[in-house]
């Protein structure tokens, strides 16, 4: 009886000890979870992107294209604004009018003018990127004020349909003048006509790659085209990162960025996907006028030569050092297969 106690009580201890131990391992187990939770989430806390902010602006509208066809710029139309309303971005469009008339005959082209409307019926502000995209370098001022007094006409006449006004200029090449007589005397003609200068800080390359993507399409080469997007899209967070650093060494801190698209069948089939990169850096989409409220807007420009980013203006005008090198590059292979293809 006695044995027999004693074996009940040292079961009992036993299975007490195997309690204990199974609360020591719940113990271990549970400080395990917490640890590895820790681990994966705290880096994941103080990796999350700034709060920053970019105004969308495209060049070259209605389409620029080498896939000269009706349906394609429609398409290509479409496909964008269908990207800007999803994601709820405020956007400018800067129009070239002379897309808007016939090479042969001149007159006209009702299917050019309807795109430029739905980019309206869209909410899409429009501005004025002169008539035919002229060259300040090459044009003189005299030249280039017609151009831009040209390009306004069916424009002005749009955005009042749509219950807007023309105020935005922006510069084709991004050329404000290669001397400061030039530079001076278009700002004064600009604000003449009472245009607001639109600038660009985040300064995309984009438009090397629509030719290239093109010229795929029409060889009818599938796998290229891929190749290019990619490639694109890549570049693009090459370019984000890049400008990013450019402002944070210039203003120490990121300020509202301006970004510069083109109206473009590249752009139709990835700016979507920029879109959501975008969002995941942390950007809000505000508008061009929010943008040009950040005080490094009012920043002392008086750079002269080609065209670059205002953060590149800005920096120059306060010395060369603030300029950020190893700007990223557009890949060679891009270019190579454009010339390889288009016969030039
Ligand atoms: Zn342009």
């Amino acid at each position: 009886m006695q044995k027999h106690i004693f074996c009940v009580t040292k079961n009992l201890a036993k299975g007490a000890n195997k309690y204990l131990s199974r609360r020591k391992w719940l113990y271990i187990c549970l400080t395990a979870i917490c640890t590895i939770t820790l681990i994966f989430t705290v880096p994941q806390l103080v990796a999350q992107p700034p709060q920053r902010f970019v105004a969308v602006t495209f060049d070259d509208l209605p389409v620029i294209t080498d896939r000269n066809d009706d349906g394609v710029k429609l398409d290509t139309t479409n496909k964008l604004l269908a990207s800007i309303t999803k994601n709820k971005i405020p956007t400018i469009g800067f129009v070239n009018e002379n897309q808007l008339f016939d090479d042969v005959t001149g007159q006209l082209n009702a299917s050019e003018l309807n795109l430029l409307r739905a980019w309206l019926k869209n909410g899409v502000e429009l501005g004025n990127h002169t008539y035919s995209h002229i060259n300040l370098n090459e044009s003189g001022l005299a030249a280039y004020e017609a151009d831009v007094v040209k390009g306004e006409i069916i424009t002005k006449r749009l955005l009042k349909d749509y219950g807007k006004k023309m105020r935005y200029f922006r510069h084709p090449h991004l050329h404000t003048g290669r001397d400061q007589k030039t530079k001076q005397g278009l700002e004064k003609i600009l604000e003449a006509h009472g245009y607001i200068v639109a600038p660009v800080t985040i300064f995309l390359e984009d438009w090397k790659f629509n030719p290239a993507y093109d010229q795929a399409f029409l060889h009818g080469n599938k796998a290229m085209m891929s190749k290019i997007g990619q490639a694109y899209l890549s570049y693009v967070e090459q370019e984000l990162d890049y400008w990013e650093r450019q402002s944070v060494k210039l203003f120490k801190r990121e300020i509202k960025q301006v970004i510069l698209f083109h109206s473009t069948t590249i752009n139709a089939d990835y700016f979507g996907a920029i879109a959501e990169k975008l969002k995941k850096r942390g950007y809000k989409f505000i508008t061009i006028d929010e943008a040009l409220r950040d005080e490094a807007y009012k920043s002392k420009d008086n750079y002269v030569g080609d065209g670059v980013s205002w953060l590149h203006r800005w920096a120059l005008t306060q010395g060369k050092n603030f300029v950020l090198d190893s700007r990223p590059q557009v890949p060679y292979f891009v270019g190579a297969y454009n010339l390889d293809t288009s016969g030039q």
